[in-house]
């Protein structure tokens, strides 16, 4: 858990996006409106388009106008040939081990983004993740496919859930958390910001749940691929191949070989901060 003196200290430090701001007046106008009721629907118009707008914000996964949001390395970590590997939705059983022996083959470093329960339900190979090399970061405790319309209390107590499991079972502190299905809502860049969190999304995915081609996953991983990419796989939820593989156990060895050729290193979110 937090301790009780940095969450104030923390909540000083959050500052509100211009959209959020101006979506703050825009609810002042509309209760000053309420005196003259020839601006009502005027008023009403304006509030429900700024809930639409904030929404589709929301389910735009790589957008800033929330809060902060990490697509690619901070431009230090690139100039180092740095990349990031992200690996969402385990540990799994059978594909985490897997993925973790391809990844010490090439001797890369990758950041797993695992979900709460998962970590408490296999913790002995949570702890494996980490004695590799790689970083545990924050998925949310459940991976809820309604995350992103949950109550601004819900989302804290999802959010600090899975921070206190992967701390008592890894004995490491996320830095980052990954919202599920990169959905979200404008209450979340608080809480973030309450528990020292930086979110990250990416800079192209490879649609790795759904898509069981594993040549078109690598092959719109690796288009314009350049130091400094966050690139998103899944060893939880992963799709077969039609012979039966998951799909990133297909992937990783052409992407790590990709990198090595180009120069790349494959490094972990927390080592860019
Ligand atoms: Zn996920």
């Amino acid at each position: 858990m937090m301790p009780r003196m940095s969450i104030a200290t923390r909540l000083d430090a959050w500052l509100p996006t211009p959209l959020l701001k101006g979506s703050a007046l825009l609810h002042l106008g509309a209760v000053a409106s309420l005196a003259r009721p020839q601006l009502w629907p005027w008023a009403l118009g304006a509030v429900l388009a700024d809930h639409l707008l904030l929404t589709a914000c929301g389910l735009w996964p790589r957008s800033r106008v929330l809060g902060p949001n990490w697509t690619h390395l901070p431009a230090a970590a690139a100039a180092r040939g740095a990349i990031a590997i992200t690996i969402d939705d385990g540990p799994d059983p059978e594909v985490t081990p897997r993925v973790l022996a391809l990844l010490a083959q090439s001797a890369s470093s990758a950041t797993f983004f695992c979900i709460g329960e998962r970590v408490a339900r296999y913790a002995e190979l949570a702890r494996e993740i980490v004695h590799q090399g790689h970083r545990i970061e924050n998925h949310s405790q459940h991976h809820r496919h309604h995350f992103s319309v949950l109550g601004p209390r819900s989302l804290a107590r999802e959010i600090a859930a899975a921070q206190e499991t992967i701390e008592r079972v890894t004995g490491t502190t996320p830095r980052f958390f990954r919202a599920p299905a990169g959905l979200r809502s404008p209450f979340l860049q608080p809480i973030l910001t309450r528990l020292d969190l930086k979110l990250a999304s990416w800079t192209r995915r490879g649609f790795d749940t759904v898509n069981h081609d594993a040549a078109a996953v690598s092959s719109r991983l690796r288009r314009g691929l350049a130091a400094g990419d966050i690139l998103l796989l899944h060893d939880g939820h992963a799709a077969r191949t039609a012979a039966g593989a998951p799909v990133i156990v297909e992937v990783l060895p052409a992407l790590l070989a990709v990198c090595s050729s180009a120069g790349l290193k494959p490094v972990t979110l927390h080592s860019a901060l």
